[in-house]
């Protein structure tokens, strides 16, 4: 399973799930990966990261009917999303809140590596970045913590 952060011509920046780095040359060179903000399909993939930082939606204030409108496009576009979502909660320890400190632990190797999924605001994530520690944002759409039907 590969997560690879993407970036359309235009910089809007988003995650996309693919099966293998083969999956996601096929479909960049048909041209099926489409920006879900603008739907641009000239697309780049940015530098891998190894850290996860899972922030639901509930808490970046998304409710609006025209949030919802623009996450249900991106979730057609991929289809794949849910179950890899699933799949990410399920591969990664949950550290909450200690996500920067847990980050910074495995980058300067005082832990060994494994993956991790918190919780960190926009400035914590730049302090990160200055320290050359990347992580990937992923906004978990709040019915993703509701029982499926
Ligand atoms: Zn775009």
């Amino acid at each position: 399973m590969k997560v690879y952060n993407l970036c359309c011509d235009q910089d809007h920046r988003f995650e996309g799930w693919f099966s293998s780095e083969q999956d996601f040359l096929s479909q960049s060179e048909h041209h099926q990966i489409a920006c879900p903000t603008c739907d641009s399909p000239t697309i780049r993939k940015l530098p891998s990261a190894p850290h996860l930082n899972l922030s639901h939606a509930a808490a970046t204030g998304a409710s609006t009917a025209n949030h919802a409108a623009r996450e249900d496009v991106a979730m057609k576009q991929n289809a794949a999303f849910m179950e890899m979502a699933h799949y990410v909660i399920k591969n990664t320890e949950d550290v909450g809140e200690r996500f920067t400190e847990e980050a910074r632990r495995i980058h300067y190797k005082e832990v060994p590596t494994h993956a991790i999924r918190g919780i960190a605001s926009a400035s914590q994530r730049e302090e990160l970045a200055e320290e050359g520690i990347d992580v990937v944002e992923l906004a978990l759409p709040t019915r993703l913590t509701q029982p499926l039907q």
